[in-house]
């Protein structure tokens, strides 16, 4: 299923988990997440607090490598969490909540926590437009199945070919990263601020014939067109984005089931992350201190 070594000590011996997770949050040594200081930080003895303490005697607080990420303020063991990170990581079509728990050997209600966790810590924020300048961005929606009856009665809808869907919006930049949306409707309303919060006005944009997505907005309706006719006709296509929503769309099927429509946007991030991290994800999973990259260890 994975890519997982099982047998790394980071995932079974506390202070070799510890010392991985160091590595990746403080690259250049141990900092004080307070105030910023370096030269002020010492460890603190381990008997007390145990080991992984440290003190700033600047602002002279205590913390862990832990604070400011995704991992703070939890009892489970570090050694669970980066398994739990790594299984979500290393397996390109995720992993279910039943599957993390008999792995991690923990209850189901804690590794849904945990999973959940991980994927907020995997959502970007407020990121720049993407594209640009001789980039091309696939758009395009897809829909995502979620039960009826679990849903409360006022929200129940008919949906497409009378099967209730969510619909995720997605934006796909050929040899780049992707990134997808839980959307309400495929209005212009809706994804107008989308597209321009989130594409480079430079960029050429494509959407199959049938893409409501585009006609809905008529700002980029135009650039499409235009961006088309200067392209020849093998480079008008959604192959890219269409790749991207296959793995999804299995993913989701196959892995979980089905998604409620209150989680859908974690899932989303989460095959935004796999998808965008694929490189660095292969190429050094389990271990290498400087991937996965800190920034999606830290919470927000
Ligand atoms: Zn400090």
């Amino acid at each position: 299923m994975t890519a997982v070594d099982l047998t790394n000590p980071i995932f079974t011996d506390p202070d070799a988990a510890r010392a991985h997770f160091e590595a990746i949050r403080w690259p250049g040594g141990a900092y004080c997440p307070y105030c910023g200081q370096f030269d002020t930080v010492k460890p603190l003895g381990g008997k007390s607090m145990g080991p992984g303490w440290y003190h700033c005697k600047d602002c002279r607080r205590k913390f862990t490598a832990a604070v400011g990420s995704i991992y703070e303020r939890s009892h489970i063991p570090m050694t669970k969490w980066l398994l739990a990170t790594h299984l979500m990581c290393a397996s390109k079509k995720g992993v279910s909540t039943h599957q993390l728990h008999r792995m991690l050997g923990l209850p189901y209600k804690t590794a849904w926590f945990m999973a959940h966790r991980i994927r907020e810590g995997m959502r970007e924020l407020n990121p720049p437009p993407t594209g640009g300048e001789g980039k091309t961005i696939e758009i395009d929606e897809t829909y995502v199945g979620g039960k009826e009856k679990n849903k409360h009665r006022s929200k129940r809808h008919s949906g497409v070919g009378g099967v209730a869907k969510e619909i995720a919006f997605a934006l796909v930049e050929r040899g780049g990263k992707a990134r997808s949306f839980h959307i309400a409707d495929v209005s212009g309303k809706t994804l107008r601020p989308i597209l321009t919060a989130q594409i480079d006005d430079a960029s050429a944009v494509v959407s199959d014939d049938g893409g409501r997505a585009l006609g809905a907005c008529s700002r980029l309706h135009q650039s499409v067109n235009h961006s088309i006719g200067e392209y020849v006709r093998g480079e008008a296509h959604t192959n890219t984005i269409e790749g991207y929503f296959s793995i999804m769309k299995r993913g989701i099927v196959r892995v979980y089931h089905h998604v409620s429509a209150q989680h859908l946007k974690r899932y989303l991030a989460e095959f935004d992350f796999r998808y965008n991290e694929r490189s660095a994800l292969n190429v050094t999973m389990p271990s290498g201190p400087s991937r996965p990259s800190p920034q999606w260890l830290a919470s927000g």
